[in-house]
């Protein structure tokens, strides 16, 4: 074991209350790339057209070729380790719940219970009109076309969070209580850069927990608030880690 995965384990040994906030960057093993990167969907799909909630009303067919898209890359993911790590210290009582800013509810698939989810989940669907809501995968698509509710006919939207969007507010107070209780965060996959996620490991930091971040790269945060910086894959680095805490 590390240096850096020993003094994690140290920490959350003694530790209380403990959270996760992820990003993109704990999925990536899971075969989604991070929409930013080279590889994601924004290098094909300008989000500031696809992926705003003005641009989605205007012409919800154009943002649902790249939803269709962004929803065959989720349904081939399947959890990976760190997913699986952090469901298993969920069940061991060592972890309070997981923030995630991610979409592919690949959180819930592992087995974690106390998931908030900041930008909403792919597999419901939310009509604009009538509020009536769908699980997707119910839901028989006419194919090419923007789906539409079966109880008004309007357009549905995928219940994420666009561009233009505010994060629903009890995720937001959720987050807050949380990150405020906890005497450790675990900064995963992400640099907690865009606003709710951002203020989470401050939040926590102002109420004295302790930062351990694991980032495949140094982020805004490393030199700022981080107490310990793991520099590896979440794949790696949280089996790691849940076994730490498991030996004497
Ligand atoms: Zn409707």
């Amino acid at each position: 074991m590390n240096r850096e995965i020993r003094e994690a384990v140290d920490i959350l040994r003694g530790s209380r209350f403990v959270v996760a906030l992820t990003g993109a960057g704990i999925s990536v093993a899971s075969g989604i790339p991070d929409f930013r990167s080279p590889a994601g969907l924004w290098r094909r799909f300008d989000p500031a057209v696809y992926a705003s909630i003005d641009r989605f009303r205007e012409n919800p067919a154009r943002a649902w070729e790249m939803l269709f898209e962004m929803i065959a890359a989720v349904d081939a993911a399947r959890p990976n380790p760190a997913h699986d790590a952090l469901a298993e210290l969920e069940r061991r009582g060592l972890l309070q719940c997981c923030i995630t800013q991610n979409i592919d509810g690949l959180h819930g698939r592992a087995g974690s219970r106390n998931v908030i989810e900041f930008h909403g989940n792919l597999d419901r669907f939310v009509c604009l009109a009538c509020e009536s809501r769908y699980g997707w995968r119910q839901y028989a698509f006419p194919a090419g076309e923007a789906p539409r509710c079966f109880a008004c006919g309007s357009v549905l939207k995928p219940s994420i969070v666009f561009f233009g969007e505010t994060v629903p507010g009890r995720a937001l107070l959720e987050g807050r209580m949380f990150a405020s209780s906890a005497d450790a965060i675990l900064v995963i996959g992400t640099g907690a850069t865009v606003f709710p996620a951002a203020e989470i490991p401050q939040i926590a930091k102002n109420s004295h927990a302790k930062v351990i971040e694991v980032n495949t790269a140094p982020t805004g945060l490393t030199n700022y608030i981080t107490d310990v910086f793991v520099q590896c894959d979440a794949a790696v680095a949280l089996p790691a880690i849940a076994e730490g805490l498991g030996e004497e």
